[in-house]
């Protein structure tokens, strides 16, 4: 495999520590994080050339699926806000949107 000297973005945002705690305690996803990740632009990567920071992913590709995964999360953690007997207070959701809205902006950035 060629050298890749871009950073890329984890396709499933499994870094966002954030947002974690809350996704974890909305669908009960595992905790545990294997050595080589999904990229946003397809590929095969280690975790450790990805990055949760929009400023550090080089990659164009993962910068433009950064911003619309984190627009995507942001509505659904609102969506989910509102079922009945959601596990999330509005304050956990307005603030988990808030921080997804936040970050698919800064990865339109630059
Ligand atoms: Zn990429």
């Amino acid at each position: 495999m060629a050298a890749d000297p871009h950073i890329h973005i984890d396709a499933r945002l499994g870094g966002q520590a954030a947002s974690r705690a809350v996704l974890a305690s909305a669908f009960g996803l595992a905790a545990d994080l294997p050595p080589t990740v999904r990229s946003g632009c397809g590929l095969e990567v280690a975790r450790a050339m990805t990055s949760v920071r929009p400023e550090s992913v080089t990659c164009l590709t993962c910068r433009e699926f950064g911003a619309e995964a984190h627009e995507r999360l942001a509505a659904q953690v609102e969506s989910l806000g509102v079922l009945p007997g959601s596990p999330l207070t509005p304050a956990q959701v307005h603030e988990a949107a808030a921080h997804h809205r936040d970050l698919a902006r800064r990865f339109t950035r630059g």
